[in-house]
């Protein structure tokens, strides 16, 4: 925006300098090509009059200021008719003039200025101004200028006075005038304006025309009669400077001697004497008349026809008005036309210097328009510089503030690579972190493929994607009597048999095939297919690669593997019910002979029902005290003596009939009834220890089954030792018979377990020892007394040299260990021999006794206590 206005502004100065530049060669030119044009020129001007008549300067003033060029010769010849109007000052004239032509070089044009010159030009024009141009002026006879004109070198301009107009002025000034009185004399200028005036009265009818003639009186009686005029007289000079007596008058002194005379403003048709004393009026202009003669003089010496070139009938004759004529008659100003000139009239100042206040205004405006538009130019520079220098400063400002954030992001990217390259070892470390979280979480550190958690995942994930659209198969895999393999070889051999299974089970994965470590030598597969070929399929090779032999530390094994199915969405909607199901269907299969799968059936889930019915029963029964206890014997095969009792639960439902100690005990485990039922057993064996210790004379010990999950009861021991105190009973009398599974969970707690019992005076016995996953190493931690060796080992021991060396190992360790012995199931004598032979300490078996009612029990002591005593 600044750079155009300033492109505008330019563009105007260089037009402003253009034109300046234009005029000034322009003018010049001018100038020069009218100096060109116009040659050294001769002229004559000859005036009717003398120097001295006030008009002569007026005229030559007018023509010099056309010719006069510095080159043009000007000469001027007077007649001074005016102050010599004889014949006589005619010849000598004439003969002078004859002389000085004759003389000189040849005019190029005459000039000649009143009637009395023209009239003696042209009377001699032959003789003496021959084939010259004539220009002439101030001619009063319009009649000679007309008739002269018709010669071609004749032409000019006449004299026209404004009587008539000066008339006019004075009645309007003076509008009671009643009379117009014409100042005159003999002169021929005279008489022709008294012919002009009197033309006249006809336009002016409201005035009287008369005349005060000097070629009829003196100047004394002229002067008498100039005082009689009155207020209500216009007074009009025309000519008065010669008497009747031929007393001639000067015009200053023609003027001084009326004004002398006279009261009221002089009117004068002419240029001269307004200013002198007469008020003026329309004035003929000598000056403008030798203008105009001036013009067509240079016309004609420029080479212009001067036949062409028409005689001038009218002159502008101005009105001119001496002020203090007229301030001194108290005439009205108002009244004068607008274009008249005014003498001796005190100019303001500033008419005075109107132009040049004008032009120092025009200047001085034009000067304030330059300024104001140079401080406007300079002001918009200031404000542009200043929006520069601020946008500089921003820009500046934006700069450092780049520069700075340029620095912080250099810092911060290094910060970010550094940040970056910490977040990448981060989520590697993570990523580590999480695969190692998740082989936890996930993974069977023993086969390498899913744990538990594992697969049921894999299952969540199938049940999620299915809705019910693609069906599958859940598999129950149980190797098939796996805890012998355990229970023989230790658990060392066990995992690594159970790691040859996985890696068998984890060649068959794939899309379709997942598997997973559920527990134990328990695997759960999932089969995602519906296509019952690709099942059977599957199943086949399962079993059949698992059916290889598997050789570990140089030990052969043939495994088989049972297995139970159930497929989505046929028998299950949830992974609980899948599983539960599956689960089922494999204790089916078990329970039909093994090394076979099943698919679950409706007959599976009725005996889930009747295991609800059956807890209900079971509560019911408590309830109702329908439990009683047995009690098996355990005797000294060395002494043959009854060393104590091993109370065993029973129920004789009335719906079930004779119900399984270990259903009962599982169930009331699973329905929370195990700590009731676990304290009214103590109970029943306290009070069956102390009776059965009341009459005899050896310490008869009382075993009493304590299950896991009553051992693991909060009050179990603040509730067993409030039964012994209650009762009285000597804790010595009871043993606490628990599985190797309290080991399970912590070697430690449970170690601080037992110690704690014993320490109360409890014997602590290990029960069903070879079920579980103790070996004979981990007898070691454990701070039981007694050791019971599970019926398994004694089952066929008389037949196998394996099975007798493997309880022989037994027996010797853990009396090595400190452990007292008891071998259960025993029920053949081969078996008790074997046992006796391996120095067992006790013996528990259908071979002495089936467990007994506490009656029986009683009996039993007393008949072994008689036979002993035969
Ligand atoms: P256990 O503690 O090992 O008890 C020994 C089991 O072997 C008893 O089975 C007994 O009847 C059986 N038995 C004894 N001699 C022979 C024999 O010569 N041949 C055979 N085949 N079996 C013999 P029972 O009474 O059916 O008890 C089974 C299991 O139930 C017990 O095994 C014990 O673990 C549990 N149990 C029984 N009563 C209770 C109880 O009051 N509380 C708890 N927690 N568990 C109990
Ligand atoms: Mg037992
Ligand atoms: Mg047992």
């Amino acid at each position: 925006m600044v750079i155009k206005n300033r492109k505008a502004n330019g563009v105007r100065w260089f037009a402003c300098c253009f034109l300046v530049v234009f005029l000034v060669v322009a003018c010049l030119n001018s100038s020069f090509s009218y100096a060109e044009n116009t040659a050294s020129k001769r002229i004559l001007f000859i005036s009717s009059y003398s120097p001295s008549f006030p008009t002569f300067f007026l005229q030559i003033d007018g023509l010099k200021s056309e010719l006069d060029d510095g080159r043009n010769v000007l000469d001027v010849e007077f007649m001074d008719t005016k102050r010599f109007p004889t014949e006589e000052n005619l010849n000598r004239f004439y003969n002078n003039m004859k002389f000085k032509l004759a003389e000189l070089p040849p005019y190029d044009i005459v000039i000649v200025s009143d009637d009395d010159g023209l009239n003696f030009v042209m009377k001699n024009k032959e003789e003496l101004f021959s084939g010259i141009p004539i220009v002439f002026m101030g001619i009063n006879n319009i009649d000679n200028a007309k008739k002269y004109s018709e010669d071609p070198l004749v032409t000019g301009v006449v004299e026209a006075a404004s009587i008539g107009d000066t008339i006019g002025l004075a009645y309007t000034l003076n509008s009671n005038a009643q009379r117009v009185v014409a100042l005159v004399d003999s002169t021929s200028s005279g008489q022709g304006d008294l012919i002009s005036y009197y033309k006249l009265q006809s336009q002016y009818k409201a005035l009287e025309f008369t005349d005060l003639d000097l070629s009829n009186m003196s100047f004394d009686e002229f002067g008498i009669a100039l005082t009689k005029l009155t207020k209500e007289d216009i007074v009009l000079n025309l000519s008065a400077y010669v008497d009747n007596q031929g007393t001639v008058m000067t015009f200053p002194d023609s003027l001084s001697f009326i004004l002398e005379n006279l009261n009221q403003p002089l009117y004068h048709p002419y240029y001269h004497g307004v200013g002198d004393g007469m008020l003026g009026g329309r004035v003929i202009s000598h000056y403008e008349q030798g203008i105009q003669a001036g013009k067509i003089a240079k016309r004609v010496l420029g080479g212009e026809d001067i036949e062409n070139i028409p005689v001038v009938y009218e002159s502008p004759n101005p009105y001119l008005i001496d002020y203090a004529v007229l301030t001194k008659f108290d005439l009205n100003e108002k009244r004068l036309p607008k274009d008249t000139q005014f003498i001796n009239r005190e100019v303001s100042v500033f008419e005075k210097y109107f132009g040049v206040i004008v032009a120092t205004i025009i200047g001085f405006i034009l000067q304030t328009l330059i300024i104001v538009t140079l401080v406007y130019n300079i002001h918009r520079r200031k404000l542009a510089e200043s929006e520069i220098l601020m946008k500089k400063a921003e820009l500046q400002d934006a700069n450092d503030e780049l520069s700075v954030l340029n620095d912080e992001m250099s810092a911060s990217n290094g910060q970010l690579i550094a940040a970056n390259q910490e977040l990448k070892e981060a989520f590697c470390e993570i990523s580590d972190q999480r695969k190692h979280i998740y082989d936890i979480l996930y993974i069977d550190t023993l086969t390498g493929m899913n744990n538990r958690l594992g697969i049921i995942e894999i299952l969540d994930q199938l049940l999620t994607e299915s809705l019910e659209k693609n069906p599958f198969y859940i598999l129950f895999l149980d190797i098939d009597n796996f805890k012998n393999i355990n229970d023989t070889f230790g658990h060392d051999l066990g995992d690594k048999v159970l790691h040859e299974i996985g890696q068998r089970l984890r060649l068959l994965e794939s899309e379709r095939f997942k598997v997973g470590r559920f527990g134990g030598d328990e695997f759960l597969i999932l089969l995602s297919s519906e296509d019952s070929v690709y099942f059977e399929d599957t199943i086949n090779g399962v079993q059949e690669c698992l059916k290889e032999l598997i050789i570990v530390n140089e030990n052969h094994f043939y495994l088989t593997t049972s297995i139970g199915v159930a497929q989505y969405p046929l028998h299950g909607q949830t992974k609980k019910e899948l599983i539960k199901m599956a689960d089922l269907a494999l204790y089916e299969a078990k329970n039909s002979g093994k090394n076979k799968y099943m698919m679950f059936h409706q007959t599976m889930s009725t005996n889930v029902e009747n295991k609800v019915k059956f807890q209900s029963l079971l509560k019911n029964a408590f309830l109702k005290k329908e439990f009683y206890l047995n009690y098996q014997p355990f005797i000294c095969p060395e002494s043959n003596q009854i060393m104590g009792f091993e109370a065993l639960i029973r129920w004789n439902s009335k719906e079930l009939g004779q119900v399984s100690p270990y259903k009962l005990i599982t169930n009331a485990e699973e329905i929370g009834l195990i700590s009731e039922v676990g304290n009214w057993v103590i109970e029943e064996a306290c009070k069956f220890a102390k009776r059965i210790n009341e009459t005899s004379t050896k310490k008869l010990q009382v075993s009493v089954n304590i299950s896991m999950a009553q051992l693991m009861h909060k009050n179990f021991f603040q509730d067993i030792a409030a039964v012994i105190k209650r009762l009285a009973v000597s804790p010595e009398l009871i043993c606490l018979e628990m599985t190797e599974t309290i080991m399970i969970q912590s070697i430690e707690m449970g170690q601080a377990l037992i110690q704690e019992l014993k320490d109360f005076g409890f014997t602590v016995a290990l029960d069903d020892f070879g079920t579980g996953y103790s070996s004979l190493s981990y007898l070691r931690s454990l701070p039981a007394n007694i050791l019971k060796i599970d019926q398994s080992f004694i089952k066929g021991v008389e037949d196998d040299p394996y099975n007798q060396y493997t309880l022989e190992t037994i027996i010797n360790l853990a009396h090595q260990l400190g452990f007292r012995i008891i071998a259960e199931g025993v029920e053949k004598s081969e078996q008790m021999e074997y046992l006796l032979r391996y120095h067992c300490d006790a013996i528990q078996g259908y071979l002495y006794s089936y467990p007994l009612s506490e009656e029986d029990a009683i009996a039993y002591i007393l008949q072994r206590n008689s036979y002993d005593g035969e």
